[in-house]
């Protein structure tokens, strides 16, 4: 059975000022039968792991380098995310795709790094609003799906977010058919048919709980709505309840 998962992106956002709404998320909200995933700011890695020790939530970074270590300024290795406590990193999100100008061939290569790290590789899909409207969402989505996920890619190491490019930050979703359309392809796609399916793009307190009652979606890859433990609470509980 795939596991349910509630992951929180939250970007380049957070400073130490930041961590009580970790220690809110870790306080607050009662061990759910899903994991929570937090995946802050490299800085934060590491004071985030001592307040998260021993609770159930777990860290990520978002991103990695596809070396171990080396002369790469400003990047940073799946070995040093888990040496900062990391579990998992996201990888191809469509922000690294676009701003860095990410391809899928990286992005496995960067989850082959991964997984030698010990980490779970989040690997992140999903069409513009220009491929959806050309009706090119499904072979856009499998085909980076096919692209992005390196041989050896089993449940156990690695999840895959479906995340619409127009629907991040935007306050747009799909409608349920539409993700229940792509959730479907990918169910019968993946490698391993129990890896674990997240939506992301615009994923809210109130739209959470209508998400997770598709019987593809294992849970979700949060971004504005994972800054605030109110908020992210609110959706684990959804999902905990799905
Ligand atoms: C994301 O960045 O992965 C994301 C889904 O962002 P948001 O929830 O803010 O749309």
């Amino acid at each position: 059975m795939p596991c349910k998962l509630a992951a929180g992106n939250w970007k380049m956002n957070g400073l130490r000022a930041d961590l009580v709404e970790l220690r809110a998320l870790v306080a607050v909200q009662p061990a759910p039968d899903c994991g929570v995933l937090i995946c802050p700011p490299a800085t934060l890695l590491a004071p985030m792991a001592e307040i998260a020790a021993g609770s159930h939530v777990q860290l990520g970074g978002q991103d990695c380098h596809t070396g171990k270590s080396g002369a790469h300024t400003g990047d940073i290795s799946a070995d040093m995310l888990a040496d900062a406590g990391a579990r998992y990193v996201i990888l191809g999100h469509s922000e690294r795709r676009a701003d860095h100008g990410e391809s899928s061939d990286l992005v496995a290569e960067k989850a082959r790094a991964a997984h030698s790290a010990g980490l779970i590789a989040i690997i992140c899909v999903g069409e513009t609003e220009a491929e959806r409207d050309a009706g090119a969402t499904l072979d856009v989505v499998l085909s980076q799906l096919k692209a992005s996920t390196p041989a050896g890619a089993t449940a156990a190491n690695t999840v895959i977010a479906y995340e619409p490019v127009w629907a991040i930050g935007t306050g747009r979703t799909p409608t349920l058919e539409q993700i229940a359309e792509v959730h479907d392809a990918l169910r019968a796609t993946v490698p391993d048919a129990d890896m674990s399916l997240l939506y992301g793009g615009s994923v809210k307190p109130g739209n959470a709980a209508e998400i997770f009652g598709l019987a593809n979606v294992d849970g979700a890859l949060v971004g504005g709505a994972s800054l605030k433990a109110a908020d992210f609470g609110a959706i684990i509980s959804a999902l905990d309840a799905a």
